[in-house]
């Protein structure tokens, strides 16, 4: 960081303040994690100052020597890892990899159909806010509002109805294993292509810790920058017979040229994902995240669906008499790090929901286990208690939050985080 430090003191002081962050602070935002130094590395390497748009041996610009290795290295990497036909991965990020998709394979004013927003759906599955609401007949299936798990049957049901062009399956809030086999079923009997967004569970999929789309479905979509631990990026998977038309959504469709530095710190993080080690700390992820889980219960959280077969949880704040926003603002001040989430049919607004939404994912990177999830069970009873108790005031509470902090920093300092670079 010396050049860095010595150009920009602003920005190096904002970059240091930031490492100090992820170091002290229990990160629980599921879609977060700690890319390792071999992927920083990679990011931030001399590849950012090429340009080469197309796909290797037809570029438009000369000198694509290394970049042509590159991209067939990664692309290569990525068809091992998922058992893919075909993959593009030059896209920006998970929402323009979705975004190729719809150009790929509908035209505006296509019906498709997704998972709401609501009740754990992506953004670019048909939300009346993205250009998937917008520009497409957009028809949304949710959870069933008892068990909190995707009812096959209704879903069946509702593509047979409206026929959509694109059925897409996948979640960002969703505790639950997601039957693809079945997607893949229902959208062969209503003649749709089914599109799996694995983002949140790329890594377990890679592990084989949740069940893959690839054989049962017609694209796959992901970043690489959530439980695969790579740089932030996307890529899709599909079948030879949807590549065309993949690629030349992406380019030209939608982007220039692609960002070289990434397509290698993907390349880097496919690599490591393939190893015995990510397959064990994925298994670790899953049993750090049912831990949570059970030690939440135990003091009396309520968890939408009962609990988790991945690396999240949703919990339903009602009956600790907070909401999602208050809980959230009061485990930043006590050192721990989630976000605010609607649950299934939320009685409150979006930006004022009942729940959070927590993950394992970056804790289980730094090394965290069964009995760390143990301690972060009891601080966060001790955090909602604190912010529900009406005989405190504000300053009692600071206190109380402060109190966990300190003992959430005391933690971390056993734990130091991949990637990150050491507290002089
Ligand atoms: C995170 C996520 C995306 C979008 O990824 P960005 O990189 O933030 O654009 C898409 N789909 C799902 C299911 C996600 O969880």
């Amino acid at each position: 960081m010396t050049s860095l430090g010595e150009v920009d003191p602003d920005v190096a002081e904002i970059i240091r303040a930031e490492n100090r962050r992820q170091h002290q602070k229990i990160r629980l935002i599921p879609s977060e994690n700690y890319a390792s130094r071999a992927v920083l590395e990679a990011t931030g390497s001399v590849l950012t100052n090429k340009y080469s748009e197309g796909y290797a041996r037809e570029r438009y610009y000369e000198g694509q020597q290394q970049i042509d290795r590159l991209e067939e290295l990664c692309a290569q990497r990525a068809r091992d890892l998922f058992g893919a036909e075909h993959v593009n991965v030059q896209p920006y990020s998970g929402s323009p990899a979705n975004q190729a998709v719809y150009v790929a394979l509908g035209r505006p004013g296509d019906t498709v159909m997704g998972l709401s927003l609501a009740h754990g759906g992506h953004l670019t599955h048909g939300a009346a806010v993205s250009v998937s609401g917008l520009h497409y007949e957009a028809v949304q299936y949710g959870v069933d509002e008892a068990t909190g798990r995707l009812d096959y049957d209704r879903i069946a049901a509702l593509a047979e109805k409206h026929r959509p062009k694109l059925l897409w399956c996948g979640a960002t809030a969703h505790p639950r294993i997601i039957d693809f086999e079945r997607f893949g079923q229902i959208g062969r009997e209503v003649g749709a292509v089914v599109v799996a967004d694995i983002a949140h569970i790329a890594g377990l999929v890679a592990a084989g810790l949740h069940p893959s789309p690839v054989p049962h479905v017609d694209v796959v979509t992901t970043t690489t920058h959530k439980s695969l631990r790579g740089p932030r990026g996307g890529m899709v998977m599909c079948r030879e017979k949807f590549a065309k038309a993949i690629d030349a959504a992406i380019f030209p469709g939608l982007q220039g040229g692609p960002h070289n530095h990434t397509t290698a710190a993907i390349a880097v993080a496919l690599k490591e994902a393939a190893t015995p080690d990510f397959r064990a700390y994925a298994a670790r992820i899953v049993e750090n995240a049912q831990a949570l889980a059970s030690h939440l219960r135990d003091r009396g959280f309520d968890l939408v669906s009962g609990g988790t077969d991945n690396h999240l949880l949703l919990i339903d704040l009602r009956s600790k008499g907070v909401s999602g926003y208050q809980m959230a603002k009061a485990l930043d001040a006590a050192g721990i790090v989630c976000n605010y989430n609607l649950i299934p049919d939320d009685p409150r607004s979006a930006r004022r929901p009942s729940g959070i939404r927590i993950g394992t994912p970056a804790v289980t990177s730094r090394g965290f286990g069964i009995e760390e999830m143990a301690l972060l069970g009891n601080w966060m009873a001790r955090v909602a208690q604190a912010r529900a108790d009406e005989g405190l005031e504000l300053a009692g509470r600071k206190q109380r939050y402060a109190g966990v902090a300190s003992e959430v920093r005391d933690l971390c300092d056993q734990f130091p985080a991949p990637g990150l670079i050491p507290e002089a």
